[in-house]
């Protein structure tokens, strides 16, 4: 239910509405718009008393919300939601470009790739430090120590940092070194590490999970915010489909689709969709042409010799190439880049 208060309503009837509800069991969740301010009330609609709230003073209106999806989508907030990540903003003007390799493999070849890619325009820094594999022989990461080196090279670059979290154990550790946390697409409804990544109040990238509809992928970002966690980045990375041609088929209906029902950001990660770092270039531009926020693109020194997802991987010079062709693209949309 949103609770809309009357535009002259005081700070003293917001506080006695909040109160109320959270007395009959609600979470609350004011907006303070520019004109009003809403509350959203999140609980179990058959203890609402609406006529004892709807008389309260400085409530004007009551309005259900409809879909499952309270605090994502739109019907609560319509103004665009931007995460902010030290001092760069996801979900305003900028295309904001995330870059690096798909795991972190040793300090040298990390802080060069990360100097390459800050170098080329990228903003946030991305490696893989717990890696979810399909093969439990192939490489899964350097942990800690791969934390460790990426925290190495937020320091030498200035560049924010973006990691994966694949078990609840580790959402403390990893919330310590990263300044965005990763759902990676197979833990999208891994409920429980939601709800510790909700608790941590650090921004995560969400990615949709391989066969989520839009409304699961949803439903899994309100399991975060339910815990009082906001700065939700949305990433389409491609999703299962009967094509075989590429690793995974690109939606990128889902940016207008998603923008329409959720104020969240969201960027697309061209390289898991197409499998191969020749379609990179094109799905990029598609993303912000449909409207992308952002991208979140793998690129390793020498792909040729990665230990995880070297044949998606582009090399720096070609990531550099790609952010020049990408930013009349850009600015057609009106956006920045
Ligand atoms: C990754 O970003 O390296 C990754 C494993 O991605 P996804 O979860 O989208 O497969
Ligand atoms: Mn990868």
């Amino acid at each position: 239910m949103i609770i809309v208060m009357s535009k002259d309503a005081t700070r003293e009837q917001i506080d006695n509405v909040e109160k109320k509800l959270s007395d009959l069991g609600f979470r609350t969740h004011p907006i303070f718009g520019e004109i009003k301010t809403v509350i959203g009330a999140i609980g179990d609609k058959r203890l609402l008393n609406t006529h004892a709230i709807s008389s309260m003073p400085g409530v004007e209106s009551l309005v259900p919300i409809m879909k499952p999806f309270k605090l994502a989508g739109r019907e609560l907030k319509q103004v665009p939601t931007i995460v902010e990540v030290g001092d760069v903003r996801i979900g305003g003007d900028e295309v904001v470009v995330m870059a690096g390799p798909c795991a972190i493999e040793n300090e040298e070849s990390f802080i060069g790739v990360a100097e390459s890619v800050k170098a080329a325009g990228a903003k946030i820094l991305r490696g893989g430090a717990f890696k979810p594999r399909t093969s439990p022989y192939a490489f899964q990461g350097l942990e800690e120590d791969g934390l460790k080196i990426m925290a190495a090279a937020r320091e030498a670059t200035g560049l924010k940092i973006v990691t994966e979290v694949v078990d609840t154990r580790d959402v403390d550790l990893i919330a310590s070194y990263a300044d965005i946390i990763q759902i990676g697409a197979r833990n999208m409804q891994n409920f429980r590490l939601l709800k510790e990544v909700g608790a941590t109040q650090k921004p995560v990238l969400l990615k949709r999970g391989l066969a989520a509809t839009i409304e699961e992928w949803l439903m899994a970002a309100e399991y975060i915010m339910a815990e009082g966690n906001s700065g939700i980045i949305l990433c389409e990375r491609g999703i299962r489909t009967y094509e075989t041609a590429t690793r995974n088929t690109i939606d990128l209906s889902a940016i207008p689709v998603t923008k329409e029902l959720s104020h969240l950001p969201i960027v697309v990660d061209p390289s898991h969709a197409a499998g191969t770092w020749k379609y990179v270039s094109a799905l990029s531009r598609g993303a912000i042409a449909t409207g992308a926020d952002g991208l979140i693109i793998e690129v390793h020194h020498d792909p040729g010799a990665a230990l995880c997802d070297g044949p998606q991987s582009l090399r720096p010079s070609k990531f550099s190439q790609l952010i020049k062709e990408l930013q009349p693209v850009a600015e057609a949309v009106g956006r920045i880049l």
